[in-house]
């Protein structure tokens, strides 16, 4: 299968008055039409600078982002305009996200009128879209503090689906909302994704969130992909330390169930003086001399990245896999 959307060596450095950030370094990974790929991570490790990147919105260092097999820097006009339709966001705050001022009738309508769409369809597209959601028809004439914060993430699902996407990126999508209603939003988009074949790069700082909601997951680390592959394998056997270390901090239904004590220490470094060598090394109870002083290349299948999995892994050919 083609993927999608692929990122072949992506690195992002910005400048600021301290210094210079390398928030993303050398990341490859690539997105299957209709699968969930979940990008996981602490807060700071780079996840959302790379949404921001493939959307477009903060520029790339080096490396090549391709849509549909082309490189997004190389697109003319109509091909520019055509990402900007297949490509939507869901951003994690649906109280910061949709204008207060304006009646949900408007914020649904935006996206279609900007892309010059006629009046009758972008009423039968909302018609659709309130559906979809689980919203009464009735919602379009009312403002988004007139519901809950279920209802108006709801409302921000239904924006993205608009322009009927083929890649949504889903930034921390129900971190902001109560745990009571999150398991209803996980499951409409869900819902969404069987019915209308969308893929989406499901953005998350906790594993617990992850596993039932996505088919593969890319695990960052201080900017740096560590290891990448389908969810089931990863949360039966993962290999790095920093995936270990997350996954035992994912709360257990049966407390008789022994866990690893690799409970992860400490804080992320600054992206503006990383450690050297391996990135993970002041945290990592298996941290050598060389893991100080060398950063890991890939190993195996899953890309791992990280001078434990050398003897069992040959060293991965750099490519972004699409599985
Ligand atoms: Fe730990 Fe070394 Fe592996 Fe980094 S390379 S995760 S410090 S064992």
């Amino acid at each position: 299968m083609s993927p999608l959307l692929s990122l072949d060596e992506i690195s992002c450095h910005y400048s600021t008055k301290n210094g210079l950030v390398r928030a993303v370094e050398q990341v490859s990974l690539c997105v299957n039409p209709g699968e969930t790929l979940a990008l996981v991570g602490e807060s700071g490790c780079g996840k959302s600078t790379l949404a921001k990147v493939i959307l477009g919105l903060t520029p790339v260092t080096s490396g090549t982002i391709r849509f549909g097999g082309v490189p997004i820097n190389a697109f003319n006009k109509p091909q520019r305009l055509a990402f900007r339709k297949r490509v939507q966001v869901v951003f994690q705050d649906p109280y910061s996200s949709l204008n207060p001022r304006l009646k949900v009738s408007t914020i649904l309508g935006e996206p279609m009128w900007a892309h010059g769409f006629k009046n009758d369809l972008v009423k039968r597209r909302m018609t659709e879209v309130l559906e979809m959601v689980g919203l009464r028809q009735s919602a379009k004439d009312l403002y988004p503090h007139e519901f809950s914060g279920g209802q108006r993430q709801r409302i921000a699902v239904a924006r993205a689906l608009m322009l009927e996407p083929d890649l949504i990126i889903l930034d921390e999508p129900i971190s902001a909302l109560d745990v009571s209603i999150r398991a209803q939003i996980l499951n409409l988009l869900q819902d969404i994704q069987d019915q209308q074949g969308i893929a989406y790069l499901l953005i998350a700082h906790d594993l617990a969130l992850v596993e039932h909601a996505s088919q593969r997951v890319a695990v960052m680390y201080l900017g740096r992909m560590v290891e990448m592959g389908d969810t089931d394998e990863i949360f039966a056997n993962p290999e790095h330390p920093y995936t270990r270390a997350l996954l035992s901090a994912v709360p257990q239904p049966d407390p008789s169930v022994p866990r690893d004590s690799s409970l992860i220490q400490g804080d992320v470094a600054s992206a503006l003086r990383p450690p050297s060598g391996c990135h993970f090394h002041p945290r990592c109870p298996h941290a050598d001399q060389q893991c100080q002083q060398q950063v890991p290349p890939a190993f195996g299948h899953n890309r791992v990245k990280c001078w434990l999995s050398q003897s069992t892994q040959t060293q991965s050919v750099h490519r972004p896999t699409s599985h």
